[in-house]
């Protein structure tokens, strides 16, 4: 059966990449497109990357009951739009969404069929040094996400899998395994 499934991980642990290969020829998982108050960062695109909003028109939808769930992290807002989720499994298609680990639990309580998948570094150094190695964030900005690292940790145990990401091409591996035996079942 066609399922909705989560992948979370704490900011540089190379998610976005595992992510794009994962997706890579596979016209049977739809990646849902999030809404955030975040400003683009440089190459970003609006309505791929994300919707980018200003924090009025996020209220908006939330009070709109539009999200399938949101949550603010690390000072911005992020949001996953209900009707995407929805239409998307309707239409026989695996749904991915790629969200924090508060919105990853607001929804295994609504939907206890998602499955969860929480992408690990090898190491707490190893994340900091591709953290601050990608060069995205200003120094206040990494300081912020490490001091997540411990809530996502704890969160992470609620987890349905959890993936080392030692090198990319062995956590897609083992994500694409995750897939194909949740939909056999
Ligand atoms: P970034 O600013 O690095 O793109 O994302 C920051 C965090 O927000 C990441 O952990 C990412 O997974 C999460 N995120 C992205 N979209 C959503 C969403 O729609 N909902 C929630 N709850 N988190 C999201």
């Amino acid at each position: 059966m066609k399922k909705l499934f989560v992948i979370s991980g704490s900011s540089g642990v190379g998610k976005g990449t595992v992510i794009k290969d994962l997706l890579k020829n596979n016209d049977d998982v739809k990646l849902s497109v999030s809404t955030t108050t975040r400003k683009p960062r440089e190459g970003e695109v609006n309505g791929v990357n994300y919707f980018f909003v200003e924090k009025e028109a996020f209220i908006k939808s939330v009070n709109n009951n539009e999200f399938i769930e949101w949550a603010e992290f690390s000072g911005n807002c992020y949001g996953t739009k209900k009707d995407f989720v929805e239409n998307t499994l309707k239409n026989g298609q695996n749904v991915l969404l790629e969200i924090d680990t508060q919105g990853a639990l607001q929804i295994k309580e609504k939907m206890p069929e998602t499955v969860l998948i929480f992408i690990a570094p090898p190491s707490l150094e190893e994340l900091k040094k591709r953290l601050i190695g990608r060069g995205t964030e200003t120094e206040e900005a990494i300081q912020k996400r490490l001091s997540c690292v411990e809530k996502e940790n704890e969160n992470s145990k609620f987890y349905d899998y959890i993936v080392v990401n030692d090198t990319v091409e062995n956590a897609v591996l083992k994500i694409k395994e995750i897939f194909n035996k949740e939909n056999q079942k």
